[in-house]
């Protein structure tokens, strides 16, 4: 274990709560990169947050192999490379408890000391029957039981404000959130929605539940539409939805010509997660995460119009 997680270092939760009293802090979602011109376009859109200053970001974790290493890599460059607060998704797919061990040693090698434990999905059908490894683990908080005998991490977890789409109900959804919390889960991230009332209702839950669960800060998720195709496709394989209202305002804008509409339903979208964004700030939400896509601009504008400090991020570099 390297010195840097013995040590341990700025967790999720301390960064939020640096922050203080100034404007709702807010972080950013990265994807491992294909190939060498999307990790050219992830590195411009990781330069221009930086600058505004997010409380962390994050870099999911794939499914194939090849993007695995590359994962590991372009997380820890962030980490060394950049000045922020990196965390790095983890997966139990495909891998044995020892393949995960190493990998948390491999992300702590390079002084990343967040994870987001997650259980993910099965390849190829995200919404199928989920089948462990034989050496690995079932749930996402084994998962974080692992993690925390491992050294001094600090793990996060996700939480589904419609519930996730295999849970028989969202009380068995919200049961399982706390057991990941109990298991020592310090927050959690939402999946993307575009209702808050899911949000508001989910953080209820919560609370009435367990009340100690509760008090943990649960992170909602967002993501501006930029395509009323790319959004239909993001909820049809998370098993989440898009709202009849949102539904309606994106499609009356995209008309009978969607790829002539481009701005129009772009602009939709943007005035969506605003609207989302602002929402969520008067009702107390701990920070804001914005799934980016490794593209800076459409958050950029939310950002800027929810009245961060985007430190002129909009102009051209
Ligand atoms: C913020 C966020 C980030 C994500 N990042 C990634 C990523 O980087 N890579 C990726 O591949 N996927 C990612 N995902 C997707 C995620 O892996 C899937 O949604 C997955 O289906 C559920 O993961 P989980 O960690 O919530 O699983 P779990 O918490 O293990 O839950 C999975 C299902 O099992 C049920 N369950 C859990 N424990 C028990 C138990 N003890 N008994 C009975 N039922 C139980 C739950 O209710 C749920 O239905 C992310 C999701 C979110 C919200």
């Amino acid at each position: 274990m390297s010195a840097a997680a013995r040590a341990g270092g700025q967790s999720v939760v301390e960064a939020i709560a640096a922050r203080g009293s100034g404007p709702v802090p807010f972080s950013v979602e990265f994807f491992p990169p294909r190939d060498a011109e999307a990790e050219a376009r992830l590195w411009r859109a990781v330069r221009i947050f930086e600058r505004m200053n997010p409380a962390f970001a994050s870099m999911t974790y794939g499914a194939g192999g090849s993007t695995r290493d590359r994962t590991v890599r372009i997380a820890g460059e962030l980490a060394t490379e950049t000045t922020l607060l990196t965390i790095a998704h983890l997966t139990a797919v495909n891998h044995s408890v020892d393949e995960l061990r190493a990998l948390v040693g491999a992300y702590a090698d390079k002084g990343i000391v967040n994870l987001l434990a997650l259980r993910g999905d099965p390849p190829g059908d995200p919404l199928g029957a989920w089948t462990a490894h034989p050496d690995g683990v079932e749930y996402a908080s084994e998962l974080v039981d692992l993690i925390d005998g491992l050294g001094d991490f600090h793990t996060g977890v996700a939480s589904f404000p419609e519930g996730h789409h295999s849970a028989p109900d969202l009380a068995a959804d919200t049961e399982n959130l706390i057991r990941k919390l109990r298991a020592g889960a310090e927050y959690s991230v939402t999946q993307v929605f575009f209702d808050v009332e899911d949000y508001l209702r989910l953080r209820d839950r919560v609370v009435a539940a367990d009340p100690e669960q509760g008090a943990k800060p649960i992170i909602p998720g967002l993501m501006p539409i930029t395509s009323l195709a790319g959004a239909r496709r993001m909820t049809e394989l998370s098993g989440s939805r898009i709202p009849a209202d949102v539904e309606e305002r994106l499609a009356r804008a995209a008309g009978d010509g969607p790829e002539e509409n481009r701005e129009a339903v772009r602009a939709v979208g943007i005035d969506l997660c605003t609207e989302t964004s602002e929402r969520l700030i008067s009702e107390g939400a701990p920070c804001l995460h914005f799934c980016s896509l490794n593209f800076a601009k459409a958050t950029s504008e939310v950002l800027e119009r929810i009245g961060i400090d985007t430190r002129g991020a909009l102009a051209p570099v």
